[in-house]
């Protein structure tokens, strides 16, 4: 298959890293289903990009709302029949994240919720439709926070944020991106874990020094790759430790 007709779906594409990966791949010849949980913030989005000349449908999936999620995989079927590439690309933040000491469980819970629990959900949901595919590909937005060796490392430029939610649920997400690889090996579906580097989005009150160009380069590479290697963890530059 040519990376001109992949069909892929990004959540959380309405904004920051997940709208410029998904106006990218457009422009690449993609297929673009862009997963939202706002139907406004869905529409302007998608508007922007379809006036840029992009292939793109929005496909409304909230990571918290299981009944949305299995509406969102019901749709793809029934218009796409098929999906090619995923991106995990959804994640929150939380005020009331912290240390490990102290950090609010509820908020812990919440990160979870969304950023873990949610992308794995989204995920088995789309596989049966991933496996309809001849190029299957799971790309799961990590961080560098996520890292465990990084987070052990205390020279580490951000060995300062530890935060048991945030960082926890994108090491729990490595986990899986790992172990679900090595699940489906066999039925050629590749699954990786990408940090997109620190990029100015709402997400971080736009303190990132990256632009959402470079935040989405690594996404963008894989997403367009032919085969490759699968159950790895990589950013624009190069191998990320686990
Ligand atoms: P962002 O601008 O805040 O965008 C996050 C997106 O996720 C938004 O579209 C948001 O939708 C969506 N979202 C949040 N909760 C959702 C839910 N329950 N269901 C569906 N969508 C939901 O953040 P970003 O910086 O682009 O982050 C994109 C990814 O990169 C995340 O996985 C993040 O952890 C990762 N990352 C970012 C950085 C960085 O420096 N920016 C660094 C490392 C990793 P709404 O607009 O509706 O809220």
């Amino acid at each position: 298959m040519t990376t001109q007709d992949r069909i892929t779906l990004i959540t959380g594409a309405n904004k920051g890293i997940g709208l410029e990966a998904a106006r990218q791949l457009g422009k690449a010849g993609h297929r673009v289903l862009l997963g939202a949980r706002d139907a406004g913030r869905a529409k302007a989005a998608a508007d922007t990009l379809r006036a840029e000349g992009v292939n793109v449908r929005v496909v409304r999936i909230d990571l918290d709302d299981p009944s949305s999620i299995a509406a969102a995989a019901a749709d793809v079927t029934a218009q796409e029949g098929r999906l090619d590439v995923l991106v995990n690309n959804a994640a929150i933040v939380d005020p009331a994240d912290g240390p490990a000491g102290t950090a609010d469980l509820a908020a812990v819970r919440r990160i979870f919720d969304t950023n873990f629990f949610g992308s794995v959900a989204v995920t088995q949901a789309f596989l049966p439709l991933l496996e309809k595919s001849t190029a299957g590909r799971i790309i799961n937005v990590s961080s560098g926070l996520g890292s465990i060796a990084l987070n052990a490392d205390p020279t580490w430029e951000y060995a300062a944020v530890k935060l048991l939610g945030y960082n926890g649920s994108k090491a729990a997400l490595n986990l899986f991106t790992v172990i679900l690889a090595a699940e489906l090996k066999d039925k050629g579906i590749l699954v990786h874990a990408v940090n997109p580097g620190y990029t100015a989005t709402d997400l971080n009150g736009h303190s990132g020094h990256q632009t959402l160009a470079e935040g989405a380069q690594e996404i963008v590479r894989l997403a367009r790759l032919d085969g490759g290697p699968t159950g790895t963890f990589t950013s624009k530059d190069g191998t990320d430790p686990w």
